[in-house]
């Protein structure tokens, strides 16, 4: 409803009132021109008339598009020639799991797209499938996911060639569904306490599964409440001696289990299943529990990459400690994160996308006697969504790099880069999943009523994305993660050793944090140096250094009276403020990267334009830090204000443009509130008029 008295108290009698009424209805039937006039679009910002910068969309959505928009192409055409197959916006859990699966089979058997060769062999194709297939239906990108990336991937990555030979196919064309089974009840994110064994019969030459108590019951198992055959299943390998009085706890394998039988789809003996039932998003998946009671399997059912167990029941592994198998096992598993940071990044340009469109078409108040203004000329309008544009621009480019490194890391296994891509998977991860959860609910705000109808998407979005910040690692254990890998990485400095990659500017940084900020350059506040990456990328790597330095001092003055846990406790807000700045740094440098590289001039502005809102809006933000230690004199940080709230009014200017080189289809961003040509008469269709 709209507000009884207009604010405006500059607006006149009633006669304006009605004429002011009349002209907004039949704006509301006449969508506005794409533009509007410069003088309108800038109101309240006169000081910042300048030339508005031109995009050229094509090539700018050439330069982002990643090698594989045809398979993408392939997917949206399917679902588009399909529409019984899309998912409708009322359905229950039961017809939406069901419909998830028939959109999984006629990708793979009608479709011909089949994701499962790439999962291996071009992880970037296989990326780029998940993000148009997540993009469609969220519940179909998880449900691939699971089928995949993580119930195929823990076949290929951590078996052996048998069992690559004996499984491919069946994963391949859907003939083996099949679940990823390591949560339990009582334990999720500590996943070396898991409960479930696996102890070896010399005997009969079996494993056998077994459920000790609730506690490890598996949980949350997607693809197990109805549609999985096979299972991975995570347990601990439990060795008999040879007089077996005695077991020894190998610590936790994966074990390929069959749940169902082939055929005839029934529970198998020994296995109990359960449905988790309905949930708050993500409803096309279907979640599952499962108990085992004695169940046998053969021993050939290790996946034994790893570690492998003989006939005469001996233990043989490369890897020297139980700690190494098990960093070794999770290291194969990080291509989920991979998969969900950038499959994330796709639902922020979605929304993104919905909400901007939206925002310049939709008008509310202006000037006396002039006509209604859109809402994305309000600053606040702007704060909210372009540092947002901009955001979802950098994560573009950070995305593109780990889904690179992580390729680069299957081809060659270069044990540095797998460190490398095991702390950058897990802090993008983390960082990205967390930023789009928040933006999804501004979003949806800025959007006001309309945006809270199911039709437009942002329920859906925030429901099925919610659980990004969770599964695949909860994020604020993944962000300790990155924090002690940098922690390591900073003590391997001090002793000598070298950096790797990524964190390679924590050498130049780490000597000048030692020293002191420069009171001369503190104090510079010029555009042209505000807006040079080496000012922006030197006061984050300088934050970085600065956490990282007094951290780990911290955590030696505590560990000596708390030990090491209790020290970590104390430290932890300051260990994931430390672990989101590197994140942002690493971030920011890609970013810088990609502008620079950016062959066409039009494009390489528009992408410098919102890098350097991007940059400049982190450091405004984290003002108090840089004020705190003089990095930033308060000139300076005034200057920086002013800048970027310059530059978001900028950004705005040329949003349409922005957003379009995303270069989603329309299938995808059919929220009607998006749809700029039909407007509103897309709206009022769907609600019967
Ligand atoms: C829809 C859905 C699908 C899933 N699919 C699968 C699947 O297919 N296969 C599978 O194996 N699992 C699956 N999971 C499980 C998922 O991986 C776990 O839920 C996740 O790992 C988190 O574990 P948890 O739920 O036990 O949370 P917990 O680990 O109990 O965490 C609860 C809270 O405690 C905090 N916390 C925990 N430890 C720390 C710490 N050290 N420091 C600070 N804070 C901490 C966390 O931040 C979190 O806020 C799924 C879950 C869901 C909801």
């Amino acid at each position: 409803m709209e507000p009884r008295n207009n604010p405006n108290p500059a607006s006149g009698d009633d006669t304006e009132i009605v004429s002011r009424r009349i002209e907004r209805l039949s704006l509301h039937l006449n969508p506005t021109p794409r533009t509007l006039p410069d003088g309108d679009r800038q109101i309240g910002m006169a000081t910042c008339a300048r030339p508005k910068l031109e995009v050229d969309t094509g090539k700018l959505s050439g330069y982002m598009r990643g090698p594989h928009r045809d398979v993408q192409e392939k997917v949206f055409d399917y679902f588009e020639s399909r529409p019984e197959l899309q998912t409708p916006l009322e359905i229950s859990k039961n017809d939406h799991r069901e419909l998830c699966w028939r959109q999984l089979v006629g990708l793979v058997r009608e479709a011909g797209i089949k994701p499962f060769r790439y999962v291996a062999d071009d992880p970037a194709k296989y990326f780029a499938i998940l993000e148009a297939i997540g993009s469609v239906d969220m519940s179909l990108g998880i449900k691939m996911g699971v089928q995949y990336s993580l119930w195929g991937g823990s076949v290929i990555n951590l078996g052996t060639q048998k069992h690559k030979d004996t499984y491919f196919d069946g994963i391949d064309n859907l003939d083996y569904p099949g679940c990823f089974a390591m949560t339990e009840l009582h334990h999720g994110s500590n996943v070396q306490a898991l409960q479930t064994t696996a102890t070896f019969d010399p005997i009969t030459d079996e494993f056998i599964i077994n459920t000790p108590n609730d506690g490890a019951i598996k949980w949350w198992i997607g693809n197990a409440a109805v549609h999985g055959k096979l299972a991975s299943v995570f347990a601990r390998l439990m060795l008999p001696s040879h007089d077996s009085k005695e077991v020894s706890d190998m610590g936790v394998h994966a074990f390929i289990v069959p749940i169902r039988h082939l055929d005839t789809h029934e529970t198998l003996p020994g296995v109990e299943i359960h449905d988790c039932g309905q949930k708050v998003g993500l409803n096309g998946v279907d979640n599952g529990a499962l108990r085992f009671n004695s169940v046998r399997i053969p021993r050939d059912n290790l996946l034994n990459r790893f570690g492998d167990v003989s006939r005469d029941g001996k233990y043989t592994s490369s890897l020297p400690t139980v700690n190494k198998r098990f960093a070794a096992t999770l290291g194969e598993l990080v291509g989920g994160r991979v998969g969900l940071a950038y499959s994330s990044v796709a639902v922020l340009k979605l929304a993104g996308t919905i909400a901007i469109r939206y925002s310049l078409l939709r008008q509310q108040f202006g000037p006396p006697r002039k006509p209604e203004v859109s809402i994305l000329d309000y600053q606040s309008h702007q704060h909210k969504l372009m540092p947002m544009l901009a955001s979802t621009y950098a994560f573009h480019f950070a995305t593109s790099y780990l889904v690179e490194k992580y390729a680069e890391m299957k081809r060659t296994h270069d044990e540095q880069l797998v460190g490398d891509v095991h702390a950058l998977s897990a802090g993008l991860k983390a960082y990205v999943t967390s930023y789009t959860a928040r933006s999804l609910n501004v979003c949806r705000e800025s959007c006001g009523g309309h945006g809270y109808a199911a039709v437009n998407r942002f329920g859906t979005l925030r429901n099925d994305h919610d659980i990004f910040q969770t599964f695949e690692g909860d994020n604020t254990v993944l962000l300790q993660q990155v924090a002690g890998d940098l922690l390591k990485r900073y003590q391997e400095k001090f002793q000598g050793g070298a950096l790797t990659v990524t964190w390679n500017y924590l050498r130049e940084s780490m000597n000048s944090y030692l020293s002191q900020p420069n009171p001369v350059t503190a104090r510079w506040e010029g555009e042209d140096h505000l807006r040079d990456p080496k000012f922006q990328l030197d006061a984050f790597r300088y934050r970085t250094s600065r956490l990282l330095q007094s951290v780990a001092v911290r955590l030696r003055k505590h560990s000596t009276t708390l030990g090491g846990f209790g020290a970590w406790n104390r430290c932890l807000n300051h260990l994931l403020t430390l672990a989101e700045s590197h994140i942002e740094t690493v971030i920011l440098a890609k970013f810088i990267e990609a502008v620079q590289n950016c062959p066409d001039p039009s494009a390489r502005s528009a992408l410098k334009l919102v890098c350097d809102l991007y940059a400049l809006n982190r450091i405004w933000n984290d003002i108090g830090t840089y004020r705190n230690v003089d990095y930033v004199a308060p000139n300076k940080a005034k200057a920086i204000h002013k800048l970027a709230d310059y530059l978001s009014f900028q950004v705005r200017n040329v949003a349409r443009e922005l957003v379009d080189a995303f270069d989603l289809p329309d299938n995808v961003t059919r929220a009607p509130i998006a749809m700029q040509s039909e407007a509103y008469s897309q709206y009022t269709n769907y609600v019967g008029f």
